[in-house]
């Protein structure tokens, strides 16, 4: 625990005095434009990678970055989901993904979790990941089937989030938009699921024009346009 406070020591030292004003306002609020949902996995740090500001991502992270169907199972995420769309009104749900993902390697080579029937009735929920590849590419094996699987899951827990009534009806207004992402730690890449194209396509540098998952909003009001 030394390593932890000495690092809150160093938080409350140097970095709360610089920000004392922002800290101030958020005491009493929050107001996050963008639900970021990703791995539990230590390596993937969402405020780190974006330079994010304290309030402005509402993060939620779990094994596998994902959503489970709505009325499938009730769970801590789905809950998030609805409180973020409802309540705090983000206008962005990015579900992100990474490479070398555990949870991934263990969709892939099953037998890794036989011993942790947790992990594996969760992973349950990526299956839809799983299938797909084996369905489409049965000879994909090692990194390339890693990839596979990563992208496929963002792609399937983006069709789950799709089924939650909150977010459907968000989209429908044309008051919120989703977003798949897969982030490569080793080579800081990020890649953005083009739903029209059905492809990830890799978001260069200085390119702020990146493509989404949104479905069109049928109940929008002629002037709304994106944030
Ligand atoms: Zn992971």
């Amino acid at each position: 625990m030394k390593r932890l406070i000495e690092g809150f020591e160093q938080f409350r030292n140097d970095v709360f005095p610089a920000q004392r004003e922002v800290f101030r306002q958020l005491a009493s609020g929050q107001s996050p434009h963008t639900m970021f949902i990703t791995c539990a996995d230590s390596r993937v740090m969402p405020e780190l990678m974006f330079s994010a500001q304290p309030g402005e991502l509402f993060v939620y992270r779990n094994i596998g970055n994902i959503v489970p169907p709505y009325a499938q199972h009730v769970s801590g995420v789905v809950a998030a989901i609805e409180y973020a769309v409802k309540v705090l009104k983000v206008k962005h749900i990015v579900i992100c993904g990474h490479s070398d993902c555990g949870a991934m390697k263990a969709l892939q080579y099953p037998e890794r979790v036989k011993d942790m029937p947790s992990v594996a009735a969760w992973m349950m929920h990526a299956d839809v990941a799983r299938y797909v590849v084996a369905q489409n590419r049965p000879n994909l094996l090692g990194d390339e089937g890693l990839r596979h699987l990563t992208e496929e899951n963002v792609v399937g827990q983006l069709e789950h989030l799709r089924t939650l009534p909150a977010v459907a009806a968000a989209m429908a207004a044309g008051e919120l938009r989703i977003h798949g992402w897969v982030y490569d730690i080793g080579h800081a890449e990020l890649k953005a699921f083009d739903a029209q194209q059905g492809r990830f396509v890799q978001i260069e540098p200085g390119k702020f024009d990146v493509p989404e998952a949104t479905p069109h909003a049928r109940f929008a009001a002629p002037t709304a346009t994106a944030a």
